[in-house]
């Protein structure tokens, strides 16, 4: 009975059409903004990281100063032929290599580049077949109208694929002021250095224009693990959520996605790849859902620590919504607790998983890896449910499925 439970859930989970709630990816008509290929994903700043452990001799200057194709090649040769890649993104892109026929046990990347060369002739085919492999139907994108690039698909406009959603992303309009105010007005948006009426004002209009222009499911920011909510307007980028953001969530009735924990560039010679981590301030998560209750606030944190206090927070507060195993608990040793502990919290209300995808076949192997977790936790759950004299079947299980990870943030 227990194996069969076991068995079920994963080939449910398998079978699964996933809403990925948030990655890095764009829709196929933006162009190259969507990454993709091997010199993509051995670039990847998670394995430039781990890179830097393998060879603390390497000067970051001189690396980044590198073609890609040379550091995708280094990053080969360091990681994946002069060491077992025994890291969550080593068996990630074994994984991937596998899907597509490739071998993990190349002295190069000869093969890899061919293969995917090949793919990328008609890139359109490329995404349907990712897509389709990684059993994936939506993926929310992260939008910026302050990207120049990005901007420039937007004003151009083109025809949406449904399968890429949008998330209005507010880190660069918010978090460094008054460094945006120019790219802000160059926009239309009238705003001014100070936090006068007008520019709370005028930002808040700017995020209702752009939530609307990009069709977005949502707003999204990162922060860093202090918040410190309320501090009576001490920071600029606390006065700025409180007063234009928080505001605006209310006049549109989106959620807005909270990714907190990042302490940025503590080590700035390693660029994307230097950023770390730092216990997050729950306390403020619940004070912020306890002061705008019309809110939905979907809330990831980076850090292990935290997690814990973040269910009971979702259990006082229905506006709160733990979604993902992001980035640095995106490993299975700790999503696995994390998930554990938030079924037995929370019950199926939550949103366990997203993939964080910057390159296209990340959805793949990102994915896969998740499933596999997953099922395990899930496995368990339900085995545990059914021994304790609960109906586990086949209907339960797949609409359970579908309201954690096949409708996104729809609940
Ligand atoms: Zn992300």
């Amino acid at each position: 009975m227990r194996v069969d439970v076991r068995a079920l859930v994963a080939r449910l989970l398998d079978e699964l059409p996933i809403v990925d709630v948030h990655t890095h990816l764009y829709d196929p008509a933006m162009g190259e903004l969507l990454l993709a290929g091997p010199d993509e994903l051995l670039t990847y700043h998670y394995h430039v990281a781990e890179l830097f452990r393998a060879r603390p001799d390497l000067d970051p200057e001189a690396f980044f100063a590198m073609p890609r194709e040379v550091r995708a090649d280094l990053v080969w040769r360091e990681l994946f032929v002069k060491r077992s890649p025994l890291s969550e993104p080593g068996r990630g892109l074994v994984t991937l290599w596998r899907a597509f026929g490739l071998d993990p046990g190349a002295g190069d990347l000869r093969e890899a580049r061919a293969c995917f060369a090949e793919r990328l002739r008609d890139p359109r085919a490329h995404v349907d077949d990712v897509l389709a492999r990684a059993r994936v139907r939506e993926v929310c994108m992260t939008n910026d109208p302050l990207d120049p690039r990005e901007r420039a698909c937007w004003e151009r406009g083109f025809p949406r694929d449904p399968r890429f959603v949008a998330a209005l992303r507010l880190d660069s309009a918010i978090m460094d002021w008054p460094r945006a105010v120019p790219a802000l007005r160059a926009l239309g948006c009238d705003v001014e250095d100070g936090l006068s009426a007008r520019s709370i004002d005028a930002l808040r209009r700017y995020l209702v224009a752009w939530h609307g222009r990009f069709d977005a499911r949502y707003m999204a920011v990162s922060l860093p693990p202090e918040i410190g909510y309320p501090d009576g307007g001490q920071k600029t980028w606390l006065a700025l959520l409180e007063r234009a953001v928080l505001p605006a969530a209310e006049e549109l009735g989106t959620p807005l996605a909270l990714m907190i924990g990042v302490r940025r560039q503590v080590n700035p010679r390693l660029r994307l790849a230097g950023d770390s981590v730092g216990v997050p301030d729950v306390e403020s998560i619940e004070r912020l859902a306890h002061a705008f209750p019309r809110v939905r606030f979907l809330v990831t944190l980076l850090s292990r620590e935290g997690q814990h206090a973040l269910c009971v927070a979702a259990r006082k507060f229905a506006n709160l919504e733990p979604f993902g195993c992001w980035w640095f608990v995106n490993v299975p040793s700790v999503a696995r607790e994390i998930t554990a502990m938030r079924l037995d919290l929370l019950g199926p209300n939550f949103v366990p998983q997203h993939s964080d995808a910057r390159v296209l076949e990340q959805l793949l192997s990102k994915w896969e890896r998740s499933r596999r977790w997953l099922a395990e936790v899930l496995g368990d759950q339900y085995a545990d449910l059914a021994a304790a004299g609960g109906v586990v079947d086949e209907a339960r299980v797949r609409r359970d499925l579908i309201a954690m990870l096949g409708r996104g943030f729809a609940r």
